[in-house]
C-alpha cells in the first residue's frame, strides 16, 4: 500500500487514502469513490489485531524496578508494540482502588 490510490476489492474502481473510524479504532485505510467499500492499511489492521489479542487471550505481569531514587514500571512489548508506544511517552495513572492502577495514554 505505498501509492495513495488502490483498486477497490469490490467494484474495480479507484480507492482513495483516506482515515476512518473502526470499532472505536481510528485507522488508515482506502475508500472507494464509487461504491464506499473501506480497505484498512494493513500495519493497522495488525494493530487492532494484537490489541484484541490481548484483550482476549491472557493477563501480562509488568514489573516495579527501582533504579536510583526512581520506579520504574516495565510494560511488557507485547503492549508497547500493539499500542504503537514510543519510548519517553508519557501515561496517566490513576489508582482506583488499594489493587487496581489503571494507566491511560495521554
Ligand atoms: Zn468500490
Amino acid at each position: 500500500m505505498k501509492s495513495d490510490k488502490i483498486k477497490c476489492h469490490v467494484c474495480g474502481h479507484f480507492a482513495k487514502e483516506s482515515k476512518f473510524g473502526f470499532r472505536g479504532y481510528d485507522v488508515r485505510g482506502f475508500s472507494c469513490q464509487n461504491c464506499g467499500e473501506k480497505t484498512i492499511h494493513s500495519e493497522d489492521a495488525g494493530r487492532i489485531f494484537a490489541i484484541n489479542k490481548l484483550q482476549n487471550e491472557k493477563k501480562l505481569h509488568a514489573k516495579i524496578a527501582k533504579v536510583g531514587n526512581s520506579f520504574v514500571f516495565r510494560i511488557p512489548k507485547e503492549i508497547i508494540t500493539a499500542l504503537n508506544l514510543k519510548d519517553k511517552g508519557i501515561l496517566e495513572v490513576r489508582v482506583a482502588s488499594p489493587k487496581l492502577i489503571t494507566f491511560s495514554i495521554a
